[in-house]
């Protein structure tokens, strides 16, 4: 409660799209929360400022920056260094990208509470995240909103009375594309996402509809539902968050306005509600029309791939969360074409896909392969 001293928080990713709104969540509820440790990939100057602000115990900086001062961490391992601080109770890993995984391995071995925005760490090794939590009293909390939706319907529900998982997507900027248009889709239209402000690997994402199969994935790891008890349907309004449908046919759903600050201060507080999330009144009226359609399959190929590989298991999403990062990096440079993403990850996975994926390093190399995989097929096409 707010009269005990504040709980202590390393946010991991402090400068990004979700770190800044966590810094806001964290400024408002500055009598239940504070920073203790921050960490940055490269922008050294918005992780001076934000330093400047806060005046965590800890600061990392994982590229290599002379100007950085002396007393800051250094390199990859100030990730683990910041989610393992002993002040830090809490870490919201808010990194993008499998480089999340250490943290989040380092913090729940701790026994703390991860709030993980970071879904590519339980993409890549979730059986692996969930036992480690698991066995040592950690506690793996979503940011990320459909499975903070899920988590809120599912409050006080036992797993035999869920019947299944509904996970909502905006459709993203192509929703009403032919596909033809969207094959040659340029980087300025694919950064327009219709309803969330976002860093631009997600954004991108949310576009191929990769961003949804890392969700199922996630969502699978998360409340251990099976793949065929998971659906996605396509909700352009991204008012209805998810939904829970259970045996008994009832079916849950947790509406608001877009923003990021309800579900990282409800990972924060679950299972308790705190007020003031910064989110503004409800209001249905105002909202207008909610609508609901398929997905377009033969449009978005990335949804279907990225659960195939769910399902297959092994090294297989591992493999695909790799291609899938560096494809959309090559995508952001201008190397590859929109629907290149695709044709990559798609060859990745029939190359490496029936890898093993039995241990950390298992995963780790398959990751590392189809990293490979993908850099050197632009290299012999340059
Ligand atoms: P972003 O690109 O805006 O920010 C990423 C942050 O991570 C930055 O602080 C950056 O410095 C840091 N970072 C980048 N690469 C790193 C690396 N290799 N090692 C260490 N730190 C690194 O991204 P974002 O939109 O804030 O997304 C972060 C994560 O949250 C992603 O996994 C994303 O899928 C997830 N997520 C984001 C949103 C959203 O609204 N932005 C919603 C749901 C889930
Ligand atoms: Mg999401």
């Amino acid at each position: 409660t707010a009269a005990q001293r504040p709980v202590g928080v390393a946010l991991l990713g402090a400068t990004g799209s979700i770190g800044t709104s966590a810094l806001r969540v964290l400024e408002r509820q500055q009598e239940r929360f504070v920073p203790v440790a921050m960490t940055a990939n490269g922008n050294l100057a918005a992780l001076a400022e934000q330093v400047a602000r806060f005046s965590p115990a800890y600061v990392g900086l994982v590229q290599d920056c002379p100007e950085a001062p002396g007393g800051w961490g250094r390199g990859p391992s100030c990730l683990v260094e910041a989610a393992t601080h002993p002040d830090a109770q809490v870490v919201i890993n808010a990194v993008v990208g499998a480089a999340g995984l250490p943290a989040t391995l380092a913090a729940l071995r701790h026994g703390k509470r991860v709030a993980l925005a970071n879904k590519e760490t339980l993409v890549v090794a979730g059986d692996i995240v969930t036992r480690m939590a698991r066995e040592h009293g950690g506690e793996l909390v979503p940011v990320d909103s459909e499975h903070s939706a899920i988590l809120q319907c599912l409050a006080g529900r036992q797993p035999h009375e869920v019947k299944r998982l509904i996970l909502t997507a905006s459709g993203g900027p192509f929703r009403t594309w032919p596909a033809e248009r969207i094959a040659g889709a340029t980087r300025a239209d694919a950064l327009k996402h219709p309803t969330w402000q976002m860093g631009s690997k997600i954004t991108i994402d949310s576009a191929t509809l990769a961003n949804k199969a890392l969700e199922v994935i996630e969502a699978h790891h998360l409340f251990g539902v099976p793949y065929d008890r998971i659906d996605v349907v396509v909700h352009p309004q991204s008012i209805i968050h998810s939904f829970v449908e259970f045996v008994d046919g009832s079916v849950l759903a947790q509406m608001g306005v877009p923003s990021m600050e309800l579900p990282i201060l409800y990972a924060l507080t679950w299972p308790e509600r705190v007020p003031d999330s910064g989110v503004p009144p409800f209001d249905p009226v105002a909202l207008g029309g909610l609508t609901f359609e398929h997905v377009r399959h033969d449009a978005f190929p990335m949804l279907g791939l990225g659960i195939a590989a769910g399902r297959a298991g092994g090294a297989a999403p591992a493999v695909f969360n790799a291609a899938n990062e560096v494809a959309v990096a090559q995508f952001l440079e201008g190397a590859l074409h929109f629907s290149g993403i695709a044709e990559r990850v798609d060859a990745a996975l029939q190359e490496l896909g029936r890898l093993p994926g039995d241990s950390l390093e298992a995963l780790l190399a398959a990751d590392a392969a189809a990293r490979q995989h993908v850099q050197s097929r632009i290299a012999r096409e340059s």
